[in-house]
């Protein structure tokens, strides 16, 4: 499983194999809310929470289709 290196504590973050630039992870170490910001080899970034969105999940809404049936 890849790892890319947080940012916060140095300790290694697991990057799922589907993971795509720019996905939201978590560093099961400190909690850290990290970026991924390269894939070859894994690198992420301190992810930058505005604190709008608790849920922070972008999957959240895709009940929009209700009405078409
Ligand atoms: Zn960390």
């Amino acid at each position: 499983m890849p790892t890319a290196i947080c940012p916060e504590c140095s300790e290694e973050v697991y990057v799922g194999p589907e993971a795509e630039q720019g996905d939201v992870l978590s560093c099961d170490e400190c909690g850290s809310r990290v970026v991924l910001v390269g894939l070859d080899p894994p690198e992420v970034d301190l992810h930058e929470d505005t604190g709008d969105d608790p849920a922070g999940d972008e999957f959240d809404d895709f009940d929009y289709e209700d009405d078409r049936y």
